[in-house]
């Protein structure tokens, strides 16, 4: 392989590619389907393959399993009720950023911005931090993030990076070298949708209610954890829509408009590029039902010895209790997300006339 376009629709879209060039001959263009790639400036590509060495499709990107052969496996739970309600699962992702930042460091993850456009931010006090709380379920926006995580490093401060495991790999692909002042937290993942198509369907959602929606929440607890609800805030009051009733997240849900390398990830496994991962402990309710709950419960991994370290500081700040990966095990640490199949009919559908058309047409629900 010359250079990284090659890599066609098995790039995650990660940008590591981008940063990494020497030359800046690499730009992150959008696809038809609103998926970002890499195209390459021939004329001033000076072969030096950098694009490949980094590329986490191309070279490996998770833990030396030797170093630390056996993850370990946590279900737990933040202790603020609170917090819990306002964050995905069990709000781990809250436990371990509130350690991060006691210790003067700095935080990155996915907020919105005005446009609710999700993308990664930084966040070096609480109340930022808490605007990056709650999955978005769409590719987020990385930006020069991975530019601003190296600098944040090179300037000894401690760095908490949280995201999919692609953006995870992709980050520690560029970086070219461990940092003992970085953390990496990377999230259980089913795959992700394009922020273009999210717009297409929250375009179609302010039609129909006749104003402008100001923010949408995936995971809206009002019914329980377990159920997946949407909530959308519009000037004018709130919506909330379980997601068989949202043509967005059942097509998210159903493999339907995920991008394509989801449907081979490589990361739905247990050998992972973060130092911990986090999600959400499926099957809580057979496994360990005196633990379970209404308010959401996180999975959590411990996957190297910086993670086990983190842990053992940080855990003070959960209420957890050991469990197993058989007890813990679920789709998308097995297999990648299937693809639907009127995948294809979908998007050439969705090309020719639009998402109200497709959507409607693919995905039930408004
Ligand atoms: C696209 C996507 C698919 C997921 N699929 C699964 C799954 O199949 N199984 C499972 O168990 N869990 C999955 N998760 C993870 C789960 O939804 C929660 O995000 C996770 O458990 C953290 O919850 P929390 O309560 O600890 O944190 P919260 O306080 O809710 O924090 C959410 C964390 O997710 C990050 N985040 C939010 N949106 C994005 C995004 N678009 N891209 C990258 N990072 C983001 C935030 O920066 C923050 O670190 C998925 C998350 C995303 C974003």
């Amino acid at each position: 392989m010359a250079n990284i376009s090659q890599v066609g629709e098995q790039c995650f879209g990660c940008t590591a590619c981008e940063h990494i060039c020497p030359v800046s001959c690499i730009r992150m263009g959008q696809d038809t389907k609103g998926f970002l790639y890499p195209t390459v400036d021939e004329k001033q590509c000076i072969d030096c393959g950098l694009c490949l060495q980094v590329c986490p499709y191309v070279s490996d990107s998770t833990l030396d399993s030797d170093l630390f052969p056996e993850t370990t496996v946590y279900a737990a739970k933040h202790p603020d009720d609170a917090t819990r309600m306002q964050s995905a699962s069990g709000g781990a992702f809250t436990a371990i950023s509130d350690y991060i930042l006691e210790h003067q460091g700095v935080v990155y993850g996915v907020g919105y911005d005005e446009e609710l456009t999700a993308c990664h931010m930084r966040a070096t006090s609480t109340g930022q931090r808490d605007f990056l709380r709650g999955s978005k379920y769409v590719q987020s926006n990385l930006g020069d993030t991975y530019k601003a995580v190296e600098q944040d490093l090179q300037n000894s401060l401690r760095v908490l990076f949280t995201g999919t495991p692609c953006q995870v790999a992709g980050l520690r692909n560029y970086l070219q070298k461990d940092y003992e002042n970085l953390l990496l937290v990377d999230l259980i993942c089913h795959g992700v949708p394009s922020q273009k198509v999210f717009k297409d369907y929250l375009s179609q959602m302010e039609q129909q209610e006749g104003c402008p929606v100001t923010d949408c929440t995936f995971r809206d607890k009002g019914k329980g954890w377990k159920n997946l609800v949407m909530r959308l805030d519009f000037q004018s009051g709130t919506k909330k829509i379980d997601a068989s009733d949202s043509t967005f997240y059942s097509l998210f849900i159903n493999g339907t408009i995920l991008r394509p390398s989801c449907y081979e990830c490589k990361f739905t496994n247990f050998n992972r590029p973060g130092d911990i991962t986090i999600g959400d402990f499926w099957g809580i309710e057979d496994t360990l039902p005196s633990f379970d709950d209404e308010k959401g419960i996180s999975l959590i991994l411990v996957n190297s010895r910086k993670g086990e370290t983190f842990f053992q500081s940080a855990c003070d700040q959960l209420s957890y209790v050991q469990s197993t990966h058989t007890d813990c095990l679920q789709h998308s640490l097995f297999a990648p997300t299937k693809a639907h199949a009127n995948k294809d009919a979908f998007w050439k559908d969705y090309e020719e006339h639009g998402y109200l058309f497709a959507g409607e047409k693919y995905g039930g629900g408004r």
